[in-house]
């Protein structure tokens, strides 16, 4: 009797309290990307505290805001900012991790391309190999305080910026106390605490083939999921396509064989930094680094032949129920 009366209680409290409540979304243009950022209405506050933290990082990082830190450094000043320090320190640090994958010192190489500009053109063969000579994480000095760049050397963190801010969001939320938002900076996604039903956040992938279908999604709580694609900037020459990742080898958009990777980890930096680094690499690379890089993170790669291959730990959080065509999944392990 006195369990039945429990669970009644239970199922009365649950039914009382458990009713969903309509989310809010916030929607804002920073970083040169669209952002969005759901809530409940009781944590519109700490989401506009993060969308203030946001728009000072893209200008504290922007390329092409003259007034930012990271173009006076670019212009060749040294800059005393701990924060952008600290930042430029962990990048070359992932730049060593991924044997020169993600380099945020190929910055000259995409201006080339006329990804910085928005006016893209193709370089020439020579133009290229000159630029090159700039690129490499050693051209990074920093103190932990004071940063400059060696002669000739600039940096980019289109690759890492979008990430790095949903660390910050997610810090305000847990400051804040938020119970639970999804903020999606563009292609960088963070899933904190559940929806108000208690359920997880749901992360569609894009299909890289067909931008209105999904090749499936993730259920996530207080994790960050990014997606790097060619498919998200890139132009048309002389029947060619060129994407916004180069690789910083050969100075040219990457073809490795993959058309989109998404990285879930526990960091928003991390799985930034790594779903670049890894569409450079391609398939085979990257499976290796996925199971001998000391940082643990999970990963979605779709194939430019049309497989989906996801680790273990992407697999557990998948579902196919929103892919519309048919896909050949194959799960790979740590071994
Ligand atoms: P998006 O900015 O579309 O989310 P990414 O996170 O993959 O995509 O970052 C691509 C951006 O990073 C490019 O627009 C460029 O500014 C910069 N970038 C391009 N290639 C590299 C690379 N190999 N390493 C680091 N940054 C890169
Ligand atoms: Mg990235």
């Amino acid at each position: 009797m006195k369990r039945t009366l429990a669970a009644l209680f239970l199922t009365l409290l649950l039914c009382s309290c458990g009713a969903p409540r309509e989310p809010e979304s916030v929607q804002f243009f920073a970083m040169d990307t669209l952002m969005t950022i759901t809530c409940t209405e009781e944590d519109l506050d700490a989401v506009h505290h993060a969308m203030r933290e946001i728009a000072r990082l893209d200008a504290l990082l922007s390329r092409t805001r003259e007034e930012s830190a990271v173009s006076a450094l670019n212009r060749g000043e040294t800059v005393e900012d701990a924060e952008l320090a600290a930042l430029l320190t962990r990048a070359a640090k992932l730049c060593k991790a991924t044997g020169g994958a993600f380099d945020v010192t190929v910055a000259p190489v995409v201006s080339a391309w006329g990804f910085t500009a928005d006016e893209y053109r193709v370089p020439t063969q020579e133009e290229i190999t000159a630029l090159l000579t700039h690129v490499g994480a050693g051209g990074i000095g920093s103190d932990g305080e004071v940063t400059t760049l060696a002669e000739g050397v600039s940096v980019d963190l289109g690759g890492i910026g979008k990430g790095y801010a949903s660390d910050c969001a997610a810090r305000v939320f847990k400051e804040e106390n938020v119970s639970g938002a999804l903020a999606a900076l563009g292609g960088n996604i963070y899933a904190h605490g559940t929806k108000s039903d208690g359920s997880p956040w749901r992360v569609a992938v894009r299909d890289p083939f067909d931008g209105s279908a999904y090749v499936g999604a993730l259920s996530l709580t207080d994790a960050f999921a990014v997606t790097s694609g060619g498919y998200e900037r890139y132009f048309e020459s002389g029947g060619k396509t060129y994407h916004h990742i180069i690789d910083p080898a050969t100075g040219y958009p990457a073809e490795s064989g993959l058309a989109s990777v998404t990285v879930v980890c526990g960091e928003g930096l991390l799985a930034d930094a790594l779903s670049t680094a890894l569409y450079v690499m391609g398939e085979a690379k990257a499976i290796e680094f996925y199971r001998t890089f000391e940082e643990p993170f999970d990963m979605i790669l779709v194939t430019q032949d049309g497989r989906v291959v996801l680790t273990e730990g992407a697999a557990a959080l998948w579902d196919t129920s929103v892919a519309e065509h048919s896909y050949q999944y194959e799960t790979i392990n740590k071994l």
